[in-house]
């Protein structure tokens, strides 16, 4: 008899997507470096995006973020108060840190729910906080961005209208890009103009086995 193989064989589960932290200071250039990355086929998780996302989506978070910060994180319209929020948790690091304790267990979720949806073989994670958040060891390799501190800052003033004091104020605050450095798997040097960055892009993220 005639053996029925349509319904009856199993077919082998697809690999889960090998994930790549990717990452750099302020000014590094790693949001332009994931839209290469994206016109090159491979899908990239916009970590800060999607939290800014999250805290209008999730009710669980709207009522744990007001229990922490007050009413007034959310507007008339239910919308996330940036500039409230941003003025509770300035200068008071125990306040920030919980409610990054709240937002960043958020976001993780919502990325491993993304990267089940995902069907190629490598996925990017972009993300400001890499290593910081100690994310690099949930990921297979981890890509940096890195450009010395006056071309970010230069580049900074420029995007945003900025002082080169604003800037400098942020990079303070920042891991120094010599640690971030040592903990790379991949580097990606962003001194020089938009076309060689295009490149190094492509041979670093088809170099990734
Ligand atoms: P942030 O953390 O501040 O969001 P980022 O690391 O995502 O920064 P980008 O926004 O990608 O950095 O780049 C900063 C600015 O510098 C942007 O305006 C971008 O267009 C520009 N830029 C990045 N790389 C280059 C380059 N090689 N040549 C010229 N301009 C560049």
């Amino acid at each position: 008899m005639e053996e029925l193989h349509s319904e009856t064989q199993q077919t082998e589960p697809e690999p889960a997507p090998k994930i790549i932290g990717l990452t750099g200071g302020i000014g590094s250039g790693k949001t332009t470096v994931a839209h290469f990355i994206e016109e090159f086929g491979f899908p990239v998780y916009y970590s800060d995006d999607r939290a800014k996302a999250i805290v209008n989506e999730s009710e669980d978070l709207k009522i744990k973020i007001k229990e922490l910060l007050g009413e007034e994180s959310y507007d008339e319209n239910g919308l996330y108060d940036r500039k409230f929020v941003a003025s509770k948790v300035f200068n008071n690091n125990d306040l920030l840190e919980q409610l990054n304790e709240i937002i960043h267990p958020a976001v993780r979720i919502d990325f491993e729910d993304w990267v089940k949806k995902q069907s190629k073989y490598l996925v990017f994670k972009e993300t400001a906080l890499l290593f910081e958040l100690k994310l690099n060891r949930q990921c297979y390799k981890s890509l940096l961005v890195t450009a010395e501190d006056n071309i970010r800052a230069k580049r900074v003033m420029d995007r945003d209208n900025k002082t080169y004091r604003e800037v400098e104020a942020v990079m303070e605050k920042q891991m120094p890009e010599r640690d971030k450095i040592k903990m790379a798997d991949c580097i990606i040097y962003n001194n020089t103009n938009l076309e060689e960055l295009k490149e190094q892009t492509e041979k670093v993220i088809f170099a990734i086995e």
